[in-house]
């Protein structure tokens, strides 16, 4: 069966980018008959809280899209995330990475870096093992990687320039995003990860990951970012772009799912509505690629 996923950090509270996300994820699953699911991503230690996480759920079920199964916390899954990397380890795929964050920033040259993605020169890689207590990177093969996104159409990226070799293991014992992505994907079945396109350039090193671990390839689309009413980035003022400020504005949580909706090609014009009225009319084909901008009233 087709599965999406919505899949944040609660380090905030969800903004209008993060709401277009999970609506168009809900969306493309629920147009086809497949199932949904949230997930937490708080592997990120001390930056991630609980109560945020319980409060982008409560905005969620405000727009009516609730997760078919159990919420899954990503803080809870370390000894999955363990038994991966033990399974990549045998497969001589890990190496121990003893660079320091000063280290990374003098020896990044950055001539692909997109938003700031700085990849590893693989500085560690002859590196022997050493055990589970160092940082880890898994050992990237050689070669660009092809795939196909639902909206943006065919891909080719070479990972070795995009993100190097990805840290899965950090020196503090948490585990990496990259990781933890690949592992739950897999455990629960997604078939289909729509994301920002901020995240389209680390998806062929998820993709090599998922490789790696013997796991089946998601198909992917990357939603366009929801810009300020002038174009460029929300800045400071996504924060102030959830649903609870844009309620105090006097904007409904049906009248947010009718700007989505209309921003993802469903409606005509943005109209107040229910999440359920949009999924019949849900088509990628009618998705448009580039940034949507947020209501000048609403900004
Ligand atoms: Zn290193």
């Amino acid at each position: 069966m087709p599965l999406g996923r919505f899949a944040p950090s609660p380090t905030g509270l969800l903004h209008l980018g993060n709401l277009r996300t999970a609506l168009a994820s809900w969306l493309s699953a629920r147009a086809v008959g497949g199932g949904w699911i949230v997930r937490m991503e708080d592997v990120d230690g001390p930056r991630c809280r609980r109560e945020l996480g319980e409060a982008q759920l409560r905005d969620l079920d405000a727009l009516g899209l609730v997760s078919d199964v159990p919420v899954v916390w990503q803080s809870d899954r370390g000894s999955a995330y363990r038994e991966a990397l033990a399974a990549l380890q045998a497969g001589d795929l890990l190496y121990p990475c003893l660079c320091t964050r000063k280290d990374l920033q003098t020896l990044a040259s950055a001539p692909h870096a997109e938003d700031g993605l700085r990849p590893y020169p693989g500085r560690c890689r002859e590196r022997d093992w050493e055990g589970f207590d160092r940082a880890l990177r898994l050992r990237l093969p050689e070669g660009p990687v092809a795939w196909e996104d639902r909206l943006l159409g065919p891909q080719m990226d070479d990972p070795g320039a995009l993100t190097g070799d990805p840290l899965l293991f950090r020196r503090d014992g948490c585990f990496a995003y990259h990781l933890a992505v690949a592992v739950d994907d897999g455990a629960k079945g997604v078939t289909e990860v729509v994301r920002g396109a901020d995240l389209r350039p680390v998806t062929a090193t998820h993709i090599r990951l998922q490789e790696a671990l013997g796991l089946p390839r998601p198909a992917y689309a990357h939603l366009g970012l929801v810009a300020a009413p002038e174009g460029g980035r929300l800045g400071k003022r996504a924060g102030a772009l959830g649903l609870e400020a844009l309620a105090e504005r006097g904007v409904s949580a049906e009248a947010v799912l009718g700007w989505l909706g209309w921003s993802l090609g469903c409606l005509e014009r943005p109209e107040p509505c229910r999440a359920e009225d949009l999924a019949p009319r849900f088509d990628w084909r009618r998705v448009p690629p580039g940034e949507v901008r947020v209501p000048a009233a609403w900004a």
